[in-house]
C-alpha cells in the first residue's frame, strides 16, 4: 500500500448525480481506499474515476488528507450558507469514494479529527457510510454528534455469505459488522441503517433480514443497476462481479432480484425499507 500524506484546499464537495437528492456535500478524509483489494473493492465504482485513479491500481494507494478538519472548519460557514440556499439543509455524506474508518485511520486519525470539528460546527444532517466494524472505535464521537444533528450510520452488509468463491475476502467479517450495528444502535442514539449495497446474492433472505431487524432501524437495498452511477450498471458490468453473481444465483444481476429481496425485507421490516437512491435520501416504506 502506497501511503502519502497530503494537504487539501477543499474538503466539502458539492453533490451532483446520485447523491444530489441525498445530501448537499460529500466529504472524503482519504483519497483511495485500502479496502479496494477486498470483496467490496471488486465492483467499487470509484475505480472507474480517472481523476482519482491517475493510472494506479485500485486498493494500492491511499492519500491521507491530514488537514481535513482544519479545512472543514474554514469552509463550514460559506458551504453551509450555500447548502441552505440550494437545498434548504446542510447535509454531508462521509464518505462516497473511500471508507472513513480504514485500518490506517487508527494511525492517521483524520476522520476522528473531522468528527471532532463537526461536533464544534455540526451540519444539519450527517451520513457516515462504512464497510467496517471499526466504526465502533468512534462511538463516543457518534454519540456526541447524534445529539447535535440528524445522524445516520450506514453499515454496508451486501450478503449473508461469509465468503464468495472467486472473490477476495470481505474487508470486515459480516458478524462483526452486525455486532457494530447493534452496539451503535444501543449506545449512541444515532439512526443505524444496514446498506445492502450493492446487493449480492443472499442465501437465506428471510433470516438475513431478521438479523438486520435485530440490530438496525432500517435497511437500504441498492442494486448495481441504478446504483453504480452509470446507466444500466455499465460500470459494474465491466468488472468480474456480475459473472460471479450469476454463477451463485442466476438472475441476481437483474433488477427483478432486487425487487424480490425488497419484498422479503418489507415482510420482515415493514415501513423500514429503502430502495436505491430514495432509500439513501431517507425514504423508507
Ligand atoms: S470500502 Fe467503499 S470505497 Fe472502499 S473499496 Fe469498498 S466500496 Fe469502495
Amino acid at each position: 500500500m502506497e501511503i502519502e500524506l497530503t494537504e487539501v484546499s477543499s474538503i466539502l464537495t458539492r453533490t451532483s448525480g446520485y447523491l444530489r437528492r441525498v445530501v448537499s456535500h460529500s466529504l472524503q478524509p482519504y483519497r483511495g481506499c485500502s479496502f479496494g483489494q477486498s470483496l467490496c473493492g471488486v465492483g467499487c465504482y470509484v475505480q472507474h474515476s480517472p481523476w482519482i485513479m491517475r493510472g494506479r491500481e485500485w486498493g494500492t494507494f491511499l492519500e491521507v488528507r491530514t488537514n481535513a478538519d482544519d479545512v472543514y472548519r474554514r469552509q463550514y460557514s460559506s458551504e453551509r450558507a450555500w447548502a441552505h440556499r440550494r437545498d434548504g439543509f446542510f447535509g454531508i455524506f462521509m464518505s462516497s469514494a473511500t471508507d472513513p474508518f480504514l485500518p490506517q485511520e487508527g494511525r492517521h486519525r483524520v476522520s476522528r479529527r473531522v468528527l471532532a470539528a463537526m461536533a464544534e460546527q455540526p451540519p444539519d444532517r450527517l451520513i457516515l457510510q462504512t464497510h467496517t466494524h471499526r466504526v465502533l472505535d468512534h462511538r463516543e464521537a457518534i454519540k456526541e454528534l447524534a445529539g447535535k444533528c440528524e445522524l445516520r450510520v450506514h453499515i454496508s452488509i451486501e450478503t449473508d455469505r461469509r465468503a464468495i468463491k472467486g472473490l477476495p475476502r470481505h474487508a470486515s467479517p459480516i458478524e462483526r459488522r452486525f455486532d457494530a450495528a447493534r452496539q451503535l444502535q444501543r449506545e449512541t442514539g444515532a439512526m443505524v441503517v444496514i446498506t445492502v449495497a450493492p446487493l449480492l446474492p443472499i442465501r437465506e433472505p428471510k433470516i438475513f433480514f431478521e438479523r438486520v431487524r435485530e440490530c438496525a432501524d432500517a435497511v437500504i437495498i441498492d442494486h448495481f443497476i441504478e446504483g453504480d452511477g452509470s446507466s444500466n450498471g455499465s460500470r459494474t458490468l465491466r468488472t468480474p462481479l456480475p459473472m460471479v453473481m450469476e454463477e451463485i444465483e442466476p438472475g441476481s444481476t437483474a433488477l427483478a432480484y432486487r425487487d424480490e429481496m425488497v419484498a422479503v425485507a418489507r415482510s420482515v421490516m415493514p415501513g423500514c425499507v429503502g430502495v436505491g437512491q430514495m432509500g439513501f435520501a431517507g425514504e423508507f416504506s
